[in-house]
Order: C-alpha cells, then sequence, then structure tokens
C-alpha cells in the first residue's frame, strides 16, 4: 500500500537551485511504488469548501511575481482525471463533506514544483485538492480521512506546504544561514508529535507547540499535513524522509505516513 505524504514545497525557484531538499525531492520518486495517480492537498489553493480540480491536462499555473525568468518557462503538463476526481467527491459526501469540481484550474506552484524533481517525466496523472484555511486543523484531518481508501486504490495523497512559514521573516538571508532558534524549537516539537502520534497535541498544536504563530502567522502552509495524516489512516506510523532548512527560517522537512 502507498504511504501518504507531506511534502515542504519551499520557494518556488527550488527546482532551480542546488539545495539538500532539492536532492531529496529528485529521488523521493524511485523511493515508493509507482503511484496510478497523485492527488495533492496544496497551500496555495484556499476555498470555502473543498474543492478537486478535473482536467484531461493541467495547465502550469506561475502564481508567484518578480522570480527569474527560466522559472516562468517551467511546465509540468501532467494528465488529469475527471473520473478520479468524481470518485473523490463521492468519497468526501460519504464522510458528509460537500465538495465541487474545478474543471478549469490546472497545478499551482504548491504541486508542480514538487512534482517536477519528483517525477520529471510528468506522465502520471495529477489532481489537485483546496485547503479551507479558515476550518482548521481537525477539519483536514477528516478531509483526509475521508481519503483514506484512495491508499488501497494506488492513489499518492501528498500534503504539500512547509514544516515553517513565516515569510516575513526573509530579509534576504543566506540561504544556508544559521537558523532562528524559534524556528527549531517549533520544528522540534512537531517532529516528535508526529513522530509519538500525537493526534490530540496535533490537532491543537497552536496553542500547544512553542512559537506556533510565529512560524505559520496563516495556518495555509500547514494545514496539507492533517490531509497526509487523516489520509493515511487511524494508528499509521510516520517517518521523517528529510530535514533540513533554508534562509534561517524555512523549514524543508518532508514525512511519509505509512
Ligand atoms: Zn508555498
Amino acid at each position: 500500500m502507498l504511504p501518504t505524504l507531506f511534502l515542504s514545497h519551499g520557494a518556488p525557484t527550488l527546482p532551480l537551485m542546488q539545495a539538500p531538499a532539492t536532492d531529496f525531492l529528485k529521488h523521493l520518486g524511485d523511493t515508493i511504488e509507482r503511484p496510478k495517480a497523485i492527488l495533492v492537498a496544496s497551500a496555495h489553493w484556499e476555498t470555502e469548501q473543498p474543492e478537486v480540480n478535473a482536467v484531461a491536462r493541467n495547465d502550469t499555473i506561475h502564481d508567484f511575481y518578480g522570480f527569474p525568468r527560466a522559472l516562468y518557462e517551467l511546465r509540468y503538463p501532467a494528465p488529469g482525471d475527471p473520473t478520479l476526481a468524481q470518485h473523490i467527491l463521492d468519497l468526501l459526501a460519504k464522510s458528509g463533506l460537500r465538495g465541487t469540481v474545478d474543471t478549469t484550474r490546472g497545478l499551482d506552484h504548491g504541486a508542480w514544483v514538487p512534482l517536477l524533481l519528483a517525477y520529471p517525466d510528468a506522465d502520471i496523472p495529477v489532481l489537485q485538492l483546496s485547503v479551507q484555511s479558515h476550518l482548521g486543523p481537525a477539519h483536514h484531518a477528516k478531509l483526509g480521512a475521508a481519503l483514506a481508501s484512495l491508499r488501497d486504490q494506488g492513489v499518492l495523497v501528498v500534503g504539500s506546504g512547509s514544516w515553517t512559514h513565516d515569510l516575513r521573516r526573509f530579509r534576504g538571508q543566506a540561504v544556508d544561514a544559521p537558523e532562528q532558534p524559534d524556528v527549531t524549537a517549533f520544528a522540534d516539537w512537531m517532529d516528535a508529535a508526529v513522530r509519538e502520534g500525537r493526534t490530540d497535541d496535533l490537532i491543537a498544536y497552536r496553542s500547544r507547540a512553542p512559537h506556533a504563530a510565529d512560524n505559520h502567522p496563516t495556518e495555509e502552509h500547514l494545514l496539507p499535513l492533517y490531509v497526509a495524516l487523516g489520509a493515511a489512516g487511524p494508528g499509521a506510523t510516520a517517518e521523517r524522509l528529510h530535514s533540513s532548512g533554508m534562509f534561517s527560517m524555512l523549514r524543508m522537512d518532508a514525512y511519509a505516513f505509512h
């Protein structure tokens, strides 16, 4: 059975960089059984209620500004899977979650940045799932749990966000600048909670984890974690696949849930 994944997608320039997180993602596809399709819950698609994209082929959305031209030339034209999108809506409905399809949207950089590195051939169907950042962790765990059967069907469920994500702190630091202490404290607390399966602590991370709001002023980059956790099913074990930091404040940690 496939694991579910949480990936930190980093800055949009990640595919053009040489960094430990880039190397990790480049080898990720070799370490997992090849999926029939990939569903990415991305921090960069926020909606009122769950939405799934349903297109024959995905456009590449360059949803960022002021980056090098080479970045705007990258494409990830993976096929979509409208039939699977409808199946996903049916699974959500069985759990009392109302969802809709978006028949035009392609892939934002939360999806295509890690996939371009992990599956560069873009030949596996990819779908996106939106997050509802106003509904918090418990909702996203429920959203993931509704999709747990996808693991048996060869669909790789990926939550794409960032282990820490306070971009206001980026002031041109070097990529390998020493990490800020509260970033380490938050990341370590989350790592222990994930690996020890402390679901209640994770759901309540905002009041229990040190410096939670400092590292996630808004929640959308952490909520995909809960989709991956929920989709792994109860009793799943967490494996840290990767840990690194960039610019002193951006943690790139990644997990598999088995
Ligand atoms: Zn992002």
